[in-house]
C-alpha cells in the first residue's frame, strides 16, 4: 500500500523556507541554489524572501513523505494546484540524481495538473 503524503502548511514563505533549510533565521549572506524553467539560479535568500512575487511555495521531503507548503490567502487555486503537483512529483520515482532533470520532471507534472484544472473548469466549452 502506498504511504500517504503528509502536508504541512506554514503561515509565511519565510517559515516554510526555514523548514527547508532547517534553520532558525536567514543570514545576510545566505544563498540558495535552485532550478527553474530549465535553468539554475542562485539567489540571496533574504532578498528573495523580501521580493518574492509568488503566492505559494513548497518543498518535498522523501522520508517521511511530506510536502511543506506556504499558500498566500490570495493565491490563485491553479497556482497552488501546480505547486502541489510539482512537489508531489518529487516524491515519485524515477528520482533523478541530476537536479535539473528532477526539476523538469516536477515542472511537467505541475503543468499537467494546471492544464487539467483549467480544462476541467472550462468543461462547458468542450465540443463533442
Ligand atoms: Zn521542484
Amino acid at each position: 500500500m502506498k504511504k500517504p503524503i503528509t502536508i504541512i502548511r506554514y503561515d509565511s514563505l519565510k517559515e516554510c523556507f526555514l523548514s527547508f533549510i532547517e534553520g532558525d533565521e536567514v543570514g545576510d549572506n545566505d544563498y540558495w541554489e535552485g532550478y527553474d524553467g530549465g535553468r539554475k539560479f542562485r539567489v540571496n535568500v533574504k532578498k528573495w524572501l523580501n521580493k518574492c512575487k509568488r503566492k505559494c511555495w513548497g518543498w518535498a521531503d522523501y522520508k517521511p513523505k511530506t510536502i511543506h507548503i506556504w499558500v498566500d490567502i490570495d493565491c490563485p487555486i491553479e497556482d497552488s494546484i501546480e505547486m502541489l503537483a510539482h512537489e508531489s512529483a518529487h516524491l515519485r520515482r524515477p528520482r533523478y540524481k541530476n537536479k535539473m532533470e528532477e526539476e523538469k520532471k516536477a515542472n511537467r507534472s505541475g503543468e499537467d495538473a494546471k492544464f487539467a484544472y483549467n480544462a476541467a473548469i472550462d468543461i462547458d466549452r468542450w465540443t463533442i
